[in-house]
């Protein structure tokens, strides 16, 4: 084990508070220090864009009352000087390390900030202000971006009865994620609960006076809208370690075992690490699932005591799950690697079906709809690089 005695972790959220967790599990009785942007106690976001906006408040993390240690809230990382192993914070403290853990996560992209009734959602603070607009009254909602999140945002205010239009730039909603079968029917699945669908189409402003009025797409149509959600990517915060040296390219680039390139005291975990994914031919991969940055911080932290050497990689299968207008949509592994799709169990038209991904004849991916079984099967299957029989 590498000696530290004073352990930096920067974000805390889901990666930051795994990280601490695990450094403690670990026997680290060293001083640890966690810096974090926001000024709550670490919640969960998963439930951000589906209970909160129904009424239920509950964000809690479990775990996140261990979070116990030195931990400043509400500060933010600015600067990091490897070579004397700061971090420097936005009221100018320098706050030394033996080891780092960067957990800086990903900030939504934007669509127009000057407007009102323009919403992004990434923290409780947008879920709540989206939720008193989708209660207020209004008619029209505008979905920029058929992604999980806005899905579950037009699911959400279809529920509430408001006349939603979902615009995805791709063929069908989520065509890169599901493939075009799956992909297909969450186009249709859409549309058959209410939701009008535009399709190949890409906002190219965002039109209002104070507040927002409608969107205006790149073929010169306008849609109107009382109300504009924006799911349309994310960048990761990395611009605080911007001439550090540390090799960063959308998100900070690592080993398979998280250690920041080139570095043997700082690890990356969560939505923020970009690192080669030793299931996929070392693919470089960057996940912004609940799952990965849960596992990913554990690991991390774990490493960063062992040191690169007998540090393990990390290999954990991406998943996600969510529900679109009563069905249970679940992906695991990388279907877009795939050079071979197949439908393995049900029919998209009877709202079940799981659909198989493999590339060179090994399973890569998999999507189910309304077949969790399937999912975990396709799952320990990609796990065992199984052939796509
Ligand atoms: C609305 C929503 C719904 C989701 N639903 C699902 C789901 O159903 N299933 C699923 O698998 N995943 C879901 N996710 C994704 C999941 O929540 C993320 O993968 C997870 O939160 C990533 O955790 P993280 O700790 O890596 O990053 P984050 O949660 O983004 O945390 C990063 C933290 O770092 C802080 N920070 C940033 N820069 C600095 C700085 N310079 N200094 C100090 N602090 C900084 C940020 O303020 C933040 O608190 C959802 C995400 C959202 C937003």
């Amino acid at each position: 084990m590498t000696e530290r005695r004073k352990i930096t972790v920067v974000g805390a959220s889901l990666a930051g508070l795994r990280a601490v967790q695990s450094l403690r599990r670990e026997g680290f009785d060293g001083e640890i220090t966690v810096v974090g942007a926001e000024t709550h106690t670490p919640y969960n976001r998963p439930p951000l864009s589906k209970s909160v906006l129904h009424g239920d408040d509950d964000v809690s993390l479990p775990g996140a009352e261990e979070l116990s240690d030195d931990w400043l809230r509400g500060r933010r990382a600015v600067r990091l000087s490897p070579g004397e192993r700061e971090v420097i914070l936005d009221d100018g403290t320098r706050i030394h390390y033996d080891g780092l853990v960067v957990a800086t996560g990903v900030r939504p992209r934007r669509l127009a900030d000057h407007l009102e009734g323009v919403h992004t959602l990434r923290t409780i603070e947008d879920a709540l202000a989206l939720r008193g607009e989708l209660e207020a009254g209004y008619e029209r909602v505008v979905v920029v971006g058929g992604g999980f999140i806005g899905g579950e945002v037009a699911t959400t205010a279809r529920a509430l009865g408001l006349k939603v239009t979902l615009i995805d730039a791709g063929r069908h909603p989520m065509r890169q994620s599901l493939g075009d079968e799956a992909a297909r029917w969450l186009g249709g699945h859409h549309e058959r609960h209410g939701v009008e669908l535009i399709s190949r189409a890409r906002v190219s402003a965002v039109e209002g006076g104070d507040r927002v009025t409608g969107v205006r797409l790149d073929d010169g149509r306008s849609v109107p809208a009382d109300l504009v959600v924006a799911g349309i990517g994310v960048v990761p915060n990395t611009e605080w370690l911007e001439g550090s040296g540390l090799a960063v390219d959308d998100g900070v680039l690592a080993e398979e075992t998280l250690f920041a390139r080139g570095t043997a005291d700082i690890v990356a975990a969560g939505d923020v690490v970009r690192w080669p994914h030793a299931l996929y031919d070392n693919t470089l991969v960057r996940v912004e699932h609940w799952g990965n940055a849960n596992e990913q911080g554990a690991v991390a932290a774990r490493n960063l005591l062992t040191g690169p050497e007998g540090a393990t990689p990390y290999r954990g299968v991406p998943s996600y799950g969510t529900h679109v207008h009563g069905c249970r949509l679940q992906t695991a592994g990388l279907p877009y690697l795939a050079d071979e799709v197949r439908v393995v169990a049900g029919a998209p038209q009877d709202d079940s079906f799981a659909v198989a991904f493999a590339r060179n004849g090994v399973l890569v991916g998999a999507v189910a709809v309304n077949a969790p079984k399937e999912l975990i099967r396709l799952k320990r299957a990609i796990i065992a690089k199984e052939a796509l029989t």
